[in-house]
């Protein structure tokens, strides 16, 4: 369990909002007539809560659009006063966080790179804890559920309770069509170690193009995560930052419409019933699953004894390749993928030769002991 504690609900930090909060902009202020237009026409459609710009943009190499700096904070005064809409930048230090404090922004974020480091995050929360603001902490771009737990809790730390996380994804390193693999597995994480942490899903950085954006939005919606926030332009193609993946505030619209927004539980007696019977079910499949990966570890190490008496190696590639094929054929069969039963294989074999190791490890030490 995670030490962050009295964590206070979204609908809580400011009057009007609800689940799922619903936070879109332009990845980038650009200008004043890209910030407003863009900002009245989300307004228009009275299901977004907050107005996101990036105001200083961390780039991966010098020279591309580096934010347009303390002039868009104007701007962003002008969407707060013109459309009632809360306001939401990216900082990355202390001058970023007193500007945005001197341009009244309502809602702080801690972007990818920032979270990565400890030092920055440290900084940030020691000097943000003096005021009551909201601060959404994304993911590090490393698939690393510490470091965004270890973020968070020095925000939480310092003392501030208005707290978010926002998944936005991780870096691929394997070949992938989306720009930041999901790896939905890691906000789950975070979330069973934090029931009460809200966590807001980035669909636009994880897609990186507009294609995948509805999927990625309901699929975190069906997770029950809290909220989104869209990157969304009033005209994507002239955009300085990230224009393949910005929403028009139209397209936007026609997105939040066709979202399916579920309840995380329901009163219905029918209902509840049969989902104990079916999770009962999940329960006793589990436990078998987990005997059985007990006793195949079991029968694992008896063949590491009789590999040692009979000095071969722990890895046998040829079974090991029979092993793989003759389990996905089977796999496959039974209606499971390819790579699902590839994964599971390779889980269960690292396991086995570390078993392996160890049983040999141990016969040798005893060996040398006795000589
Ligand atoms: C952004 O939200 O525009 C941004 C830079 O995001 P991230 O820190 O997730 O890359
Ligand atoms: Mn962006």
């Amino acid at each position: 369990m995670t030490k962050i504690k009295n964590i206070s609900k979204l609908n809580k930090w400011f009057d009007g909002l609800s689940e799922p909060l619903i936070i879109a902009g332009p990845c980038s202020a650009e200008s004043e007539e890209q910030v407003l237009t863009t900002a009245k026409e989300i307004a228009a459609l009275g299901k977004v809560h907050v107005f996101r710009s990036g105001i200083w943009k961390p780039r991966t190499r010098p020279g591309n659009f580096e934010g347009i700096g303390e002039e868009g904070l104007q701007w962003l005064q002008l969407v707060k006063q013109e459309t009632g809409l809360l306001t939401a930048v990216e900082v990355a230090n202390k001058e970023h966080f007193d500007l945005a404090v001197k341009y009244d922004i309502d809602i702080l974020w801690i972007g990818a790179r920032t979270t990565s480091n400890p030092f920055s995050v440290q900084d940030l929360a020691d000097y943000m804890k003096s005021y009551d603001k909201p601060v959404l902490v994304k993911n590090p771009i490393n698939p690393d559920v510490q470091l965004w737990i270890g973020a968070l809790e020095r925000f939480n730390k310092a003392g501030i309770n208005k707290l978010a996380a926002v998944h936005r994804g991780f870096y691929p390193f394997e070949a992938t069509s989306l720009r930041n693999i999901p790896k939905w597995e890691v906000p789950i994480e975070l979330k069973s170690l934090c029931h009460t942490l809200p966590v807001i899903c980035d669909p636009s950085h994880i897609s990186g193009n507009t294609e995948y954006i509805p999927e990625i939005a309901q699929k975190a919606l069906d997770l029950n995560m809290n909220g989104l926030m869209i990157e969304t332009h009033y005209n994507p193609s002239v955009a300085l930052s990230d224009m393949n993946q910005q929403l028009t505030p139209k397209q936007l619209g026609i997105l939040l419409n066709n979202l399916v927004y579920r309840q995380s539980t329901t009163k219905d007696a029918d209902f509840t019933n049969i989902l104990e019977i079916l999770r009962n079910q999940i329960d006793s499949i589990d436990q078998q699953m987990i005997e059985l990966l007990a006793q195949r570890m079991n029968v694992v190490e008896e063949i590491g004894k009789y590999k040692s008496k009979n000095k071969v190696t722990i890895l046998q590639l040829k079974r090991w390749e029979k092993i793989v094929n003759t389990r996905i054929k089977l796999g496959k069969s039974l209606g499971l993928t390819d790579d699902f039963v590839k994964k599971l294989l390779q889980l269960v074999h690292k396991e086995s030769i570390q078993r392996q190791t160890e049983v040999m490890n141990k016969i040798n030490s005893t060996k040398k002991k006795t000589e």
